[in-house]
Parts: C-alpha cells; structure tokens; sequence
C-alpha cells in the first residue's frame, strides 16, 4: 500500500521535494474499524494551510506522516458493526490507497444514487460550502445580484448555478482562461463572465455588473475582494470563503483599498467554514440532489489517475488545472 508524506513544511509554492510517496503494508482494522480500499481521493486548495504549521480550525499535517483528506473507497475487511465488505464509505483518511478507518468516522454512502465520486464533489463537502455560504452567510435572496469568483471551480460553479436556479438577478463570474469563462456562459447559464488574468478585475467587474453587486462570494481575495466591495451596493453582503490567491504568500498581503465603500453600502463581510454547517446537509441534499440528477445543475469534474499523481493533482488545483472539482481515482 502506499501513503503520501510531508517531509518538509513548504515555503510559498510546494515543491515535489516536500514530499514522498511511502510504500507500508496494508493495515488490518481492529474492533469497530474497517479496512477501505480508496477509489477517489479528494485534493482541495486548504490543503495548502494544512502544510504549514501556523494554528488554524484544522491540525497541521505532521511531517513523516500520512497525510489526510477526503476519501471514498470500499470496504475490504470489516471488524465492525454496520459496515460489511463491499459497502462504500466517505471518509477523511485520503492521500493514500488503503486505511483503517473507525466505524464512527465513515458515512455510508449509496453508488446507485449517485457517481461515487458526487460525495467529494457536488453532492459533497464542496457542495455544501457553496449551499452554506451562499444561503445561510451571505443570506442571498431572490432578486440580487450575485459575483462569485474561482466560478469554473468546485464550489464557484455551484454557487453561480444555485443563484441563478433560486432567481437571481444576475449571476457573474469570473476565472482564469477563455475557455472556463465559455463555459460559464454557455454551459452554467451566468448573465456575464470574465477572464481575471485578462485586465484589472475591478473594470472587468463594472462592466460585467453595471448595476452593482448585492452578493459577493469570495474563493480568491486579493484584487478580487477589492473589486467586489468597490462595486457592492447597499445592504450587500460579502460570504469570504477562501482566499487562494495568497494561500502560497510568504507575506502578508495588504488589505483592500475599498474597505470604506462598506460605511456608504452598510455592507457586511463575513467569513464561514463549512464544517459549521453540516446541519444543513439533508436539506442541502434534497434540494441540490435533484438538480443535479435531472441535469438543471451542471458540474464538471477533474480526474487524474493513480495514487502517484495525487501531489500533482493537488498541485493542479492551485495553478488552476482543473474545472470543477479535482479528483484523483485509484
Ligand atoms: P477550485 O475547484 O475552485 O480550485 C481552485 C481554483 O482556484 C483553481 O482552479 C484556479 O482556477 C483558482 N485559482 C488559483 N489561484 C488563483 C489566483 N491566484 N487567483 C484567482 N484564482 C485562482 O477549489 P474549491 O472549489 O475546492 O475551493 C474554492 C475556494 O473555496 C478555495 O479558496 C478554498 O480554500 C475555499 N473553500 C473554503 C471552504 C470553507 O469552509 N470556508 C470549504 C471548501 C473550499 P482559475 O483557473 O480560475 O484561476
């Protein structure tokens, strides 16, 4: 079997040498666990926060261990109540082909009701940011008008869709190539979309929401955030959802210049982790499930083969690689 190691905390960008690729043998469960063959493992951006060992709401990953993360796999052995072999579980033990996990941290979950890979993805964790921020955090309504960035992303594309679909006014996104800013408008059904690398976000912005914005959900910081609070009008709110842009900085970068526009707007920012909002997961799935099924939610996915290109994978996420979630299947 084989795990992925941190061997160094990285410094700006990772580098493959940070990390290696460890042969162990396959761990056996002991009572109440399970032994789960991993099918699809998860690679996402706060992975990065992960790497360093500044405290943040999740541990750091300890160096010359196996790192962890979002897994669905099968059950191979099981010395536990509930769970038999064949049933597939979502787990947190990824970045590795096998692991024992403890009953009481896997979630069954059905492969006929959905591609396993769904419980990573749209049906998943990242789905139910996009659900959580958008609806409970910036508290959208029907009617505004909505800017999510990192939009041909996992969460974004979910957060520009879920807008449209409970009637938004108009939905603007904006990426980072031509082709993710098509498929935006031809495929998710955004009002308008742009090319971040293109020009100065903050013009791009105007002209894409000439009236305004009353929802920014912010994947990305940075210029970006800058722009959305020098367009929000009043009563907007601002869901901060992750910051990529400065994941990798060695440096703290400076705030946003437009900070005083939220006085005139009477705006609100405000940040939220998904992990405080797991009560909204059924009616997250019984609402987003059937969407997805009859197709009026759309979602790509980005999967990259073998355990041996999980760092790459990951890597891929931050460059911007990937349309919609990035997976890695075994
Ligand atoms: P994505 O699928 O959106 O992948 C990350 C994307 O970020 C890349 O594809 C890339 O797309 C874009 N990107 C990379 N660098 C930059 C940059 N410098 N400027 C602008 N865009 C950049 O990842 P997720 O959907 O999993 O996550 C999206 C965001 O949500 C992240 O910030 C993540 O940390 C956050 N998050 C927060 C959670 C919470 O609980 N608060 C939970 C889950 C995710 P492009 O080609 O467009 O540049």
């Amino acid at each position: 079997s084989r795990e992925w190691h941190l061997l160094s905390r990285p410094v700006g960008l990772p580098r493959p040498e940070d990390f290696a690729l460890v042969g162990a043998p396959i761990p056996q469960p002991g009572p109440g666990q399970v032994l789960v063959r991993n099918l699809y493992l998860s690679v996402d951006p706060y992975m990065r926060g992960r790497m360093s060992a500044a405290k943040s709401y999740v541990a750091p990953y300890e160096l010359g261990r196996a790192m962890q993360g979002g897994a669905v796999g099968e059950v191979v052995a099981s010395a536990a109540d509930g769970l038999a072999v064949g049933d597939h579980v979502l787990h947190f033990l990824g970045w590795r082909e096998y692991a024992v996990v403890d009953a009481g941290h896997a979630v069954k979950v059905d492969p006929d009701a959905a591609p396993l890979s769904a419980y990573l993805g749209v049906l998943g964790m990242t789905g139910l940011t996009a659900y959580a921020g958008l609806l409970r955090t910036a508290a959208f309504k029907a009617g505004d008008s909505v800017f999510v960035s990192g939009a041909a992303g996992a969460v974004g594309s979910q957060v520009g869709q879920i807008a449209r679909l409970k009637g938004a006014g108009r939905v603007v996104g904006s990426a980072g190539s031509d082709e993710k800013v098509r498929l935006l408008l031809d495929e998710y059904g955004f009002d308008a979309a742009f090319n971040y690398k293109a020009g100065p976000v903050h013009e791009q912005l105007a002209q894409a929401a000439p009236d305004g914005v009353d929802v920014y959900f912010d994947n990305v910081g940075g210029d970006h955030l800058e722009a959305a609070i020098g367009s929000l009008n009043r009563g907007g709110r601002i869901a901060i959802c992750g910051m990529i842009s400065v994941y990798n900085d060695t440096e703290p970068a400076p705030g946003p210049r437009s900070l005083s526009r939220l006085i005139q707007t009477r705006g609100r920012i405000e940040g939220f982790l998904v992990g405080d909002h797991y009560d909204l997961q059924p009616r997250f799935v019984e609402e987003v499930g059937p969407w997805v099924a009859s197709g009026a939610l759309k979602y790509r996915e980005t999967v990259v083969e073998g355990v041996g290109n999980t760092l790459e994978a990951f890597l891929g996420v931050l460059r911007g690689d990937n349309v919609g979630k990035m997976l890695v299947r075994l």
